[in-house]
């Protein structure tokens, strides 16, 4: 399906700055239920002809990740400590950002993950809480993005897996021999090994193509599309994948009259103090909307 492209004066109804795995997953719900909206994403909107299974380019230079020369990202403990670069963190740089490259193992959490502050108690100098859902809340929705992403995997193998409503929509990727022999060793020792579940697809689902195991997984994209690419999931018509050319910067007015890089102001954009609703009152929107 072709994606609009709108004008710069076109009102839309959101701006998502980042189109990653979660900025593709709530750029496809928001425009699902009919809002107009405009992602904007500093990397380009890479095809499958553009992937490659070059080894240099992909796991020791940045061709699809940030350049930490260029971008590098910074670190502090707390708010007093000068921010230093931290070479070791990279972020896929690109429409689908990390789900471009990763490795897409694809889990649900445990239902004690919710409640582990419950389970273990306070932990001195963090803010270690529960989460204010249950995994019985979230269910449903992990459900409906396997279901939607396309997730291989064997329902029922982990005995220790929290309960589902379904299985997954494809059967898991086949065992390689490597996995046989670990499979072997594990049993032996008492263990539970299965097949991990994978944003991979075993079998082809929804247009896109099964995956034909050329073993370039991780660091690399998909030239199948056997691997999800969150924001590339379902084009819609209501919404645009603007590629730019350098990163959004949001400043607030008093930095922005300091800015003295030209080149940036084209994608600048005022920072207005964010209009926050309640979790509810976004639920209640959306479903106006549908
Ligand atoms: C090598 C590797 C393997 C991984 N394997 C797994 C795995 O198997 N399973 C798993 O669940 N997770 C895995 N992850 C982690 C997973 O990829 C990330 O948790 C996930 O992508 C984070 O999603 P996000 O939307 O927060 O950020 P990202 O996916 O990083 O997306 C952020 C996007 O925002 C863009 N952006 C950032 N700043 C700006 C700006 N100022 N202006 C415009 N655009 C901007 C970036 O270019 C990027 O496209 C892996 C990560 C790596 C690096």
């Amino acid at each position: 399906m072709s994606t609009p492209r709108f004008k710069l004066s076109d009102p839309v109804d959101f701006l998502i700055i980042g189109a990653g795995a979660a900025g593709g997953v709530v750029v496809k719900e928001l425009s699902r239920s009919g809002f107009n909206v405009v992602v904007l994403e500093q990397g380009p909107y890479l095809r499958e002809t553009d992937y490659s299974h070059d080894e240099i380019r992909y796991t020791f230079q940045p061709g699809l990740t940030n350049d930490p020369k260029i971008q590098p990202i910074t670190y502090r403990k707390t708010a007093a400590d000068p921010a230093k670069p931290l070479k070791a963190i990279e972020y896929g740089r690109q429409v689908g950002g990390g789900s471009v490259h990763f490795t897409a193992n694809y889990w649900r959490f445990h239902e004690s993950d919710f409640h582990e502050r419950s389970l273990y108690g306070d932990i001195p100098g963090t803010g270690f809480a529960d989460w204010p859902i249950t995994y019985a809340d979230l269910e449903p929705y992990y459900t409906e993005a396997e279901y939607d992403l396309g997730i291989s995997g064997l329902a029922g193998a982990n005995p220790f897996e929290a309960p589902r409503s379904k299985p997954y929509p494809l059967p898991p990727m086949p065992v390689k021999s490597s996995g046989v022999l670990f499979e072997r060793a594990t049993k032996k020792l008492g263990l539970h090994p299965y097949p991990a579940p994978v944003a991979i697809l075993s079998q082809p689902y929804r247009g896109r193509g099964a995956c034909m195991h050329c073993g370039f997984w991780e660091s690399f994209g998909c030239e199948m599309l056997a691997k999800v690419q969150h924001a590339r999931q379902r084009d819609s018509s209501r919404r645009e994948n603007r590629p730019l050319r350098n990163p959004v910067r949001l400043l607030r007015q008093k930095d922005r009259d300091r800015c003295a890089r030209p080149r940036h102001r084209r994608h600048l954009l005022r920072a207005k103090p964010p209009r926050s609703i309640s979790a509810r009152q976004s639920n209640r929107l959306v479903r106006q909307r549908r």
